[in-house]
């Protein structure tokens, strides 16, 4: 496995790699890595000849007052993790050559931005889609792979993908949960004991809706009060917002018709915490 800093270094391995046909599977992070990181590289490490997973804590995504300066690090352990994993290269590249001076090119994804987690973080996604596309020009990979957990971030990579005709295939792999439901997130090292035995009342509110959407309940009130309410008996927990959105548009519906994502944020103290669900059937074609 090669550690990989350099942009020229980079670009050298994947022109390499495509000039002799292999396949090349990128998994960008933002490092500390746990399991759920860990089974996408396992699934790249399926599809792909040269897994490439990226380490960089993108400051673009953060708004200010949020948790750039205080998200964990430690690029030692992530590359040993990557190295069990069987990945061929990790590229932790330095800030200042992501951002050069003068950086001034956006990516903007305008309208499936603005709700859910876009709502309460104003420019995250642009963050997101601008890291994302350089990432993908840097790597030119096949696929890229990226976790249902941020069900947000896929839709809006996905449209950004659809809308720039970007060649490359969208691998979604499900949310990695601990023994008790809480999804796995490298914030959740922030939590307090407290806060950690309070904090899979989210996972369990949203089987709540889960067990009322099989039995036949469809009304987004009765599955948004479910969660409500489960989240809200936990006093460590406070919801920012769950809401229930159709998978295009991401706007609210008020019955579950088609496919459609049940999703929620909540703090516990200082630290945010994300989950979904999806409810009810794809619709032929999608
Ligand atoms: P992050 O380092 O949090 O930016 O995450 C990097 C990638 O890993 C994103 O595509 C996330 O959706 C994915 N990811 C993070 N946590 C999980 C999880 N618990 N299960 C599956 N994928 C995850």
């Amino acid at each position: 496995m090669e550690i990989v800093r350099r942009l020229a270094r980079l670009r050298e391995l994947s022109r390499d790699a495509r000039a002799d046909k292999r396949k090349l599977a990128l998994v960008p992070t933002m490092g500390y890595l746990h399991e759920g990181h860990l089974s996408l590289v396992r699934l790249a490490r399926e599809m792909a000849d040269l897994v490439v997973v990226s380490v960089f804590v993108n400051p673009s995504q953060f708004g200010p007052g949020e948790d750039l300066e205080s998200y964990p690090r430690d690029s030692h352990r992530d590359a040993e993790l990557c190295k069990k994993e069987g990945t061929d290269v990790v590229y932790m590249p330095e800030a200042s050559d992501v951002y050069p001076r003068g950086f001034q090119t956006w990516v903007e994804v305008e309208q499936i931005t603005k709700s859910l987690c876009g709502a309460f973080r104003p420019g995250h996604f642009r963050g997101v889609t601008t890291i994302v596309l350089k990432l993908l020009n840097m790597v030119q990979p096949h696929f890229a792979l990226f976790g249902q957990k941020d069900a947000q971030q896929c839709l809006v990579v996905e449209r950004m993908i659809r809308d720039l005709n970007l060649d490359v295939e969208l691998v979604i792999g499900p949310t990695v949960r601990e023994p008790d439901g809480l999804a796995m997130s490298s914030r959740n090292k922030h939590l307090s004991a407290d806060e950690r035995r309070a904090a899979p009342a989210i996972y369990r509110a949203l089987t709540t809706a889960e067990r009322l959407y099989a039995r036949g309940e469809r009304e987004a009130a009765r599955l948004l009060e479910a969660v409500r309410d489960g989240v809200e008996a936990e006093q460590l927990l406070k919801l920012q917002y769950v809401e229930l959105v159709d998978t295009e548009a991401l706007e609210p519906v008020e019955r579950v018709v088609g496919r459609c994502l049940l999703a929620l944020a909540a703090f516990a103290g200082e630290t945010r915490l994300i989950d979904n669900t999806l409810l009810g059937e794809e619709r032929r074609g999608e």
